[in-house]
């Protein structure tokens, strides 16, 4: 029963995360959801797009253009993921917390593939949240998340840096320098290097996958967000057993 409140809790919120992912990047106050091709308001049954889009009628009752997949995908990921974090961490601050976070970051996944953009209004106040719930979550002091916000920070920075000489200009972006400055407040030290070294690894790893297999040349424009909110999550719920299970080896 408690399970099945909280999916249903992840799929509303994911529906919330899907209007923020529309509207803050066009930098607009959050919208009666409506037909991102037409503008048509959506009748209340689509505010939700997971049950419409499951019975088939996933489509837009002016234009008749599908509810984009991104819609039921967020909603879907949400409640999948807020039901294993209550799973795991039961109804505890540690829950509530790890929540926020993760629809934080599935919220910057949206914007930066859609836009390439990790918008400030989202970044500052996650990070102002992180600093809140170090109070509150077992196993981080704020003393170690203000110093994985700042290990996360300069890194990035350091990289992005990098990044424009040898690259060009937009290989990272501010926005990646200040997601892993949230990364790095929410994992904390010393875990904040896990997260930042998984982030840097897979996107290097996919990346020349992309590259080898001719999806995407070296010019090309791949969004470096996701992998920080890849090594960012892994670290955040596995990263004291990848700490062990590495220098046991
Ligand atoms: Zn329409």
């Amino acid at each position: 029963m408690d399970l099945l409140f909280v999916f249903t809790l992840g799929i509303v919120v994911g529906a919330l995360v899907n209007r923020l992912g529309a509207d803050l990047p066009a930098r607009r106050p959050i919208q009666r959801p409506n037909c991102p091709y037409c503008d048509a308001p959506r009748p209340v049954i689509q505010w939700i797009a997971l049950p419409t889009y499951v019975v088939g009628k996933g489509r837009c009752p002016n234009c008749d253009a599908t509810i984009p997949i991104r819609y039921p995908l967020a909603e879907l990921a949400l409640g999948f993921l807020f039901t294993f974090l209550y799973m795991r961490y039961g109804a505890t601050p540690q829950f509530t917390f790890y929540a926020l976070y993760t629809t934080i970051l599935v919220l910057i996944t949206i914007t930066d593939l859609e836009r390439r953009l990790i918008l400030n209004v989202v970044t500052f106040p996650a990070m102002v949240l992180a600093l809140v719930g170090s109070f509150f979550v077992p196993g981080i002091t704020w003393k170690s998340a203000l110093l994985g916000g700042a290990i996360g920070y300069v890194t990035f920075y350091i990289l992005a840096l990098v990044g424009n000489l040898s690259v060009g200009p937009g290989a990272l972006g501010g926005g990646d320098v200040t997601l892993a400055a949230f990364v790095g407040m929410i994992t904390g030290f010393p875990l904040v290097v896990e997260a930042l070294l998984l982030a840097i690894l897979s996107g290097g790893i996919i990346s020349l996958l992309l590259v080898l297999t001719k999806v995407r040349s070296m010019r090309d424009y791949i969004p470096y967000g996701p992998f920080l909110v890849l090594g960012g999550w892994v670290t955040l719920i596995w990263g004291v057993q990848i700490g062990i299970w590495f220098f046991a080896r």
